[in-house]
């Protein structure tokens, strides 16, 4: 398959099928109100050619758990959907990099009420994905005016797809002002995350960055970037609330992601991070991490699932 060409196959509700067999009604739940948890994974070519998923385990978990506070039943086990994603990967055979996206929803029961009337179902899709430009030149973030969503309205650690519109007027008003990505200040007007990252910052050689209480996902590439950080590197790690003002001080900023993967931040409303370059301390973590996850250097946290 060509790069962002539609695939020719999905996983639908237990079986690998033509993509356009696929669909669900525009009355279901799923279409009227965005009812589906969702997981974005990556699945890396390893230098022999071989692919391997990160944190597939970690993934599937925090897919469950997302479930378990919306109160919807997966159709599915995690076993079922792993064997899922590895069937469809392997019937696609795919070149390079892939974007996993294991995606649980609801079809019919607005609340779930009535066991009898509730339908749920699962799908899975997969695509190449080319690695950004920005991972080497860095990207120019702004601070937005509007706010990452608390968990007294709409939890963000739901990765539900209806919270994702949440994300498109700060997009908007980021690309509108030049700007490559949002940071999303929280409800306390203390630094959240972007639009689809989480923020590190590093200052006097301490990297700092907020705790899962500042309102963010429980991003599990930040998990894996802290543990390489302070196993790996002997870096001291502070999970921290950070002001806004406190970005501006920083001699380096990344964001991590499962698509962002580490991704330099250059500047923060046009004020230079440190000297406006990519970081040493950025170039290391991120050298290693992909590092790590293309195979060429040994996975000693056990990341891989290798297919
Ligand atoms: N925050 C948001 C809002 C996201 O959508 C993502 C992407 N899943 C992340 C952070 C990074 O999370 P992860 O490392 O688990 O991909």
């Amino acid at each position: 398959m060509k790069k962002q060409e539609q695939p020719s196959l999905i996983w639908f509700n237990g079986n690998v099928e033509p993509w356009e067999n696929a669909t669900v009604h525009v009355w279901s739940e799923l279409a009227t109100r965005g009812a589906n948890i969702f997981e974005g994974i990556r699945c890396y070519q390893q230098k022999d050619g071989s692919h391997a998923l990160i944190s597939l385990e970690q993934h599937l978990n925090r897919l469950f758990s997302a479930l378990k506070i919306l109160r919807i039943a997966s159709p599915f086990t995690k076993e079922e959907l792993k064997a899922g994603i590895i069937d469809l990967i392997n019937a696609l055979k795919l070149e390079g990099h892939i974007y996993v996206r294991p995606t649980v929803y609801v079809e019919k029961g607005r609340y779930g009420e009535g066991y009898g009337e509730v339908k749920n179902g699962a799908y899975i899709v997969a695509f190449p994905v080319e690695r950004s430009p920005s991972i080497q030149e860095g990207i120019k973030c702004c601070v937005s005016s509007w706010r990452r969503m608390n968990d007294l309205s709409m939890s963000p650690l739901l990765k539900a797809g209806a919270a994702y519109q949440s994300f498109k007027l700060p997009m908007i008003d980021a690309l509108n002002g030049g700007y490559d990505e949002a940071i999303l200040l929280n409800d306390k007007g203390l630094v959240a995350e972007t639009t689809g990252a989480t923020i590190f910052m590093v200052r006097n050689g301490q990297v700092i960055t907020p705790p899962i209480s500042a309102g963010i996902l429980e991003s599990i590439t930040r998990s894996n970037c802290i543990n390489l950080l302070r196993s790996h590197f002997k870096i001291q790690v502070v999970e921290r609330d950070i002001p806004r003002t406190e970005l501006y001080w920083a001699d380096e900023i990344f964001l991590t992601g499962t698509l962002a993967e580490l991704t330099p931040v250059l500047s923060i409303d046009k004020i230079d991070i440190g000297n406006g370059a990519v970081g040493p301390i950025t170039q290391k973590l991120q050298t290693t991490y992909l590092g790590i996850c293309e195979g060429r250097k040994e996975d000693t946290f056990n990341w891989l699932t290798l297919l």
